[in-house]
């Protein structure tokens, strides 16, 4: 494999550059979207429901109606208060499901405590669960069936494809087995042929399976959580993790030479962005390594305009 050569080089790991793919990717939604108005006269519209005001939800919001208008879909954001009842948030739900105007919902996540997740997931009409995450997408998608695919999963493994990453053949190793990343990517990683381990907390010499990886998946909300140790040399790494880090001797430690940069971040912001990888061992041992930011992030939110495009089609049936 070339990257295990330019690995060897001592070139240290070349970065997977989810901000590119995903910027391809949302130039190809908005040909697609400007095609639907010039032939069909459709704008696919995402409806948005925020409750609470949770800052890495607002941002995440804020970040998906932003690359609505960007691409040439109609958002329509609805925040509701902390205090926001259950049944008030299903009647919502109910009610965009019941217009023919909405293509997409999507009730961000977490919900604040006292909701019951579950209830408001399949509440959504599966026909417009631009996440992916209702039983009955979730089902399609594990049978191999035309699904809503799950954003971040999709994305992950949309860059690899874009990048050139041959997952037909490879060993993948996917630590975490969330419903939302790590259970949907290890079953799209089998699907493209990869002979696929999922790895978690219960898992006995966790860095003796993960360094048999070609390609390792880390989801599993910790910072810097997967070490040198854990990745073969010369390994594609996807790291999934958004933490926000508040120390300065921590910030020093995960970023090595490149922590001044981050320092200056955290003290303007109060916090730095830091995935579940740790950068700088990683980055040596590594041969291909997503940034965090701008490595699944951007791709995710990508995919979900992808998504809501494919459910405005299907839909309508153009
Ligand atoms: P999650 O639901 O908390 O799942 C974490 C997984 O990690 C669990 O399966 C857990 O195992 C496993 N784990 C925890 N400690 C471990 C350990 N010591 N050894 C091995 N496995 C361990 O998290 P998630 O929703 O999948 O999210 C994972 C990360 O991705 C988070 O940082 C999240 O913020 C980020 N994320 C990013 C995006 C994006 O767009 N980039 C989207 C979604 C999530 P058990 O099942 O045994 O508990």
């Amino acid at each position: 494999m070339d990257i295990i050569t330019e690995h060897e080089k001592g070139a240290g790991a070349r970065t997977l550059d989810g901000a590119r793919a995903a910027a391809e990717l949302r130039r190809e939604v908005a040909a697609e979207a400007a095609r639907l108005w010039r032939e069909h006269n459709v704008v696919p519209r995402l409806v948005t429901i925020l409750v609470g005001e949770d800052p890495a939800s607002v941002v995440y919001v804020r970040n998906k109606v932003r690359t609505c208008e960007e691409v040439g879909l109609t958002s329509e954001h609805h925040p509701l208060p902390a205090g926001t009842t259950a049944g008030e948030l299903l009647e919502l739900v109910a009610s965009c499901n019941a217009r023919a105007d909405v293509d997409g919902v999507l009730v961000q996540l977490p919900l604040p405590a006292g909701h019951d997740e579950a209830r408001v997931i399949e509440a959504i009409d599966p026909a417009k669960d631009v996440d992916g995450f209702h039983p009955f997408n979730v089902g399609r998608l594990f049978s191999q069936q035309p699904a809503l695919v799950p954003c971040t999963p999709a994305g992950i493994v949309e860059l690899l494809e874009r990048e050139g990453v041959e997952v037909s053949g490879a060993r993948a190793c996917v630590v975490g087995r969330s419903n939302i990343v790590g259970r949907p990517v290890a079953e799209l990683l089998l699907q493209r042929d990869a002979t696929v381990t999922v790895c978690h907390s219960r898992t006995r010499d966790l860095a003796a399976v993960t360094r048999e990886a070609d390609i390792l998946v880390a989801a599993v909300g910790r910072a810097g959580f997967v070490r040198g140790a854990h990745v073969k040399p010369g390994a594609v790494v996807v790291d999934v993790g958004i933490n926000r880090v508040t120390d300065e001797a921590r910030v020093r430690e995960l970023f090595g030479d490149a922590a001044p940069r981050r320092l200056d971040s955290l003290r303007a912001r109060g916090y730095t962005i830091v995935g579940d990888v740790h950068p700088a061992e990683v980055g040596r041992v590594a041969g291909r390594l997503t940034p965090v930011p701008g490595g699944v992030g951007p791709l995710t939110v990508a995919l979900l305009m992808k998504n809501t495009v494919a459910a405005a089609r299907r839909r309508r049936g153009i």
